[in-house]
């Protein structure tokens, strides 16, 4: 390291923070970025700077926002009625993409981890439960992650819910998409079993 200069080794400490970048990509950004002098990493540090003065969370449903309010939450074409829970921004993204859900979100940012530090209150589990109380909530879907904390998240949130007066599910977990049983492991396979569908037609 020590044929860095003390500016340069900061600023591939900064990539390197990042996740999945290592060392040596850190070092590539870096020295692609130098090499194309200061135009690009001038609207990068721009960027950046603008984005962490100007984003925070929605105060609905703590999406990322640049206004009180996200575009989701205000959007009255959407069915308020239907609340879907999930862990990260990123899900939203992801099922905003399949363009399928219609009704709005409310973004845990992580999931119940005691071990971590992470409970009710990191979760904001009494801002969506002002949600709930405050609009016309039907369902909430939750789509959290089946792992022991999400397991622990549902289980949490779920009882929560019920005694709004509330119905709650959860997504289905299966088999994907073009999967083979074969290749399914055993506890997915089960899932899939109990969460069978009858077959219309
Ligand atoms: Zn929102």
């Amino acid at each position: 390291m020590k044929s860095y200069s003390p500016v340069l080794q900061d600023l591939i400490e900064a990539f390197k923070q990042l996740p999945g970048i290592g060392i040596k990509s850190a070092q590539r950004i870096v020295f692609y970025l130098l090499k194309e002098n200061d135009n690009k990493a001038q609207f990068l540090a721009d960027s950046i700077q603008k984005s962490f003065q100007s984003i925070k969370e929605c105060d609905q449903c703590r999406m990322y926002t640049e206004e009180q309010t996200c575009g989701i939450c205000t959007d009255n074409n959407r069915d308020s009625g239907i609340i879907c829970v999930i862990e990260t921004p990123a899900d939203l993204i992801a099922i905003e993409n399949t363009m399928e859900f219609k009704g709005k979100y409310f973004v845990l940012m992580g999931r119940l981890s005691p071990i971590d530090g992470i409970g009710p209150e990191e979760l904001k589990i009494d801002l969506l439960i002002n949600v709930l109380q405050q609009s016309n909530v039907r369902e909430v879907i939750l789509a959290v992650s089946p792992t022991v904390e999400g397991e622990a998240t549902v289980a949490y949130i779920a009882s929560l819910v019920e005694s709004e007066n509330i119905k709650s599910s959860r997504i289905a977990y299966g088999v994907p998409m073009g999967g083979e049983l074969e290749y399914v492991d055993s506890n997915t396979l089960i899932q899939a079993l109990n969460n069978r569908n009858t077959i219309d037609g």
